[in-house]
């Protein structure tokens, strides 16, 4: 049977051009699926005012495609977009990526070994090899909360921003303070004429190491490549031993933490005068059980005097605005939803059916069995299917380190699979099981089991109880495995 090609990959985010470059590299025939009309993942969807990346851009890219135009050292989200058009037309993916095709499911035809990807506007498209690559944090959620439809203001999802919005002098809340809420409270205050953060779980915020990289800089950082590897082996060097230290290896440094939590107390001290509004500004979880972030702006914003942090949780929202759990009425023109999306949950990981050998779908196998994925990308069962976010993929401080890795496990099987002239690669049972259970050991030793993270709140955790986003392992190892794990772990049939 011809297929239409050889692999098909699904979305055009960072994960879906890091893949694309790499299949390109090796000659492999490939679509990438992209249901928005333009690429850019997360840096496409999110324009909130105040975006940025918040792990230092010299980490935050490509090992291999460098950028020495960063214009900061936490570059703004603009500058993330243009860096994901700039690698589409250097790598020149662009003839492969067709926009617009919303994939609603996919489903392996076991007797002739390929995928058929079933889209939204009812066409077909078959290949051998199918590659998720949708990201984690993408489809947006809105708050569960009585009301919410009575509100005759605006509403704004920060991951949907409404650039036509005025918020100039308007009476602006925002519920949520994730590392959203951390760059946009900072970004309207000045603006609106009276800002209220809702606030139901309080964020453990760094200080932010940020500056301005000056135009002579930039020219050094092309003139002199190695100034750039220089610098992304200073930051990626301290993300890391942060992350190795204080997270995945939390019960052996348990000190490490109580440090880290402790730099964040006496930031908050140096930008917050008022010790009630600090109490409130205070995590009573461990730092680290759920997302920190960095800022020098939004814990001093709440000192103005046109911004109000509720913290008494929310009621209901009625027209006029939103009601506290004291009762009190806030009175509002415009409610942004900086409320975070779904992770790791039925109908995110994968966002669409994914139907293996005898039907077995998924997102079904993930809610009853728990997440697992041999490697953090493929799972027995669905042959010839990888993941680029999976269950326990994210490796190492920087989105793109995991991407990297997850990229030359995926090749390496690709490529095997053509040395061998074989059309069928599936991870086995035993590989994958022997995987799971030393992830499940290694979790034991992360903050997640060994802090106080009951009160957190953390999208970190699943249903199972399982903390299935972090790969527990330091990225030195996740990059050895992804270089030499067994290719026999994976069975190759014709
Ligand atoms: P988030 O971390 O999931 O935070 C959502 C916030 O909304 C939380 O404070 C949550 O409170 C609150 N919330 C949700 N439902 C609520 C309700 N019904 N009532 C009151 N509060 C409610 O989402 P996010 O801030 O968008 O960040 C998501 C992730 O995106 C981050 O962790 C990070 O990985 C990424 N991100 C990265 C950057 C960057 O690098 N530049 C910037 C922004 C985001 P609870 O905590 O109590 O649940």
């Amino acid at each position: 049977m011809k297929l239409d090609t050889e692999v098909i990959v699904v979305g055009s985010g960072f994960s879906g051009i890091g893949i694309g470059i790499a299949l390109k590299k090796d000659k492999f025939d490939f679509l990438i699926l992209e249901k928005a009309h333009t690429l850019g993942g997360t840096w496409r969807d999110n324009t909130y005012p105040g975006i940025a990346v918040d792990i230092a851009s010299f980490t935050y890219s490509f090992s291999f495609a460098q950028n020495p135009d960063w214009s900061r050292v936490f570059a703004p989200g603009h500058e993330l977009a243009e860096y994901a058009r700039k690698l589409s037309v250097d790598y020149e993916l662009e003839a492969h990526m067709h926009f617009g095709k919303t994939v609603e499911s996919a489903v392996y035809n076991e007797k002739q070994k390929y995928w058929q990807v079933n889209l939204a506007d009812g066409s077909q498209l078959t290949a051998r090899f199918f590659i998720t690559a949708t990201g984690a944090l993408t489809q947006p959620k809105l708050p569960q909360i009585p009301g919410w439809e009575s509100f005759v203001g605006k509403v704004i999802h920060t991951a949907r921003w409404d650039h036509t919005a005025d918020l100039r002098n308007k009476r602006v809340g925002i519920i949520g303070t994730g590392a959203t809420s951390v760059q946009l409270a900072p970004a309207l205050a000045p603006i609106t004429s009276h800002l209220t953060v809702f606030q139901r779980t309080p964020i453990w915020i760094f200080p932010k190491p940020d500056a301005e990289i000056s135009h002579e800089i930039r020219e050094l950082f092309k003139l002199f490549p190695v100034l750039q590897w220089f610098m992304r082996g200073i930051s990626s060097s301290i993300t890391e031993a942060v992350m190795v230290l204080g997270v995945i290896y939390n019960r052996q440094f348990p000190w490490l933490t109580k440090a880290l939590e402790q730099i964040c107390r006496n930031h908050l001290n140096s930008q917050v005068a008022d010790a009630s509004l600090r109490d409130k500004l205070t995590p009573d979880y461990g730092f680290g059980c759920k997302r920190p972030s960095f800022s020098n702006e939004y814990l001093k914003t709440f000192n103005h005097e046109n911004v109000s942090l509720e913290t008494n949780g929310i009621r209901e929202v009625v027209k006029e605005g939103i009601i506290t759990n004291s009762g009190e009425l806030v009175e509002l023109d415009i409610i942004i939803a900086a409320t975070g999306f779904k992770v790791f949950e039925f109908g995110n990981l994968p966002p669409f059916e994914v139907a293996g050998r005898n039907e077995l779908e998924l997102g079904q196998f993930f809610e009853e069995n728990r997440f697992q994925a041999y490697e953090g990308t493929s799972v027995p069962g669905f042959p010839n299917l990888f993941m680029m976010v999976g269950p326990y993929s994210a490796a190492g401080a920087s989105w793109f380190q995991m991407i990297e890795v997850q990229t030359r496990h995926i090749m390496r099987c690709l490529n095997e699979a053509r040395r061998r002239k074989m059309n069928e690669i599936e991870v086995s049972q035993i590989a994958h099981k022997k995987y799971f259970e030393d992830i499940l050991q290694r979790q034991k030793n992360t903050v997640f089991y060994n802090s106080n993270c009951a009160s957190a709140n953390s999208y970190y955790f699943d249903k199972h109880g399982d903390a299935p986003f972090l790969r527990p392992m330091p990225y030195l190892e996740s990059v050895l495995h992804s270089r030499f794990f067994n290719l026999n772990d994976y069975r190759y049939t014709s």
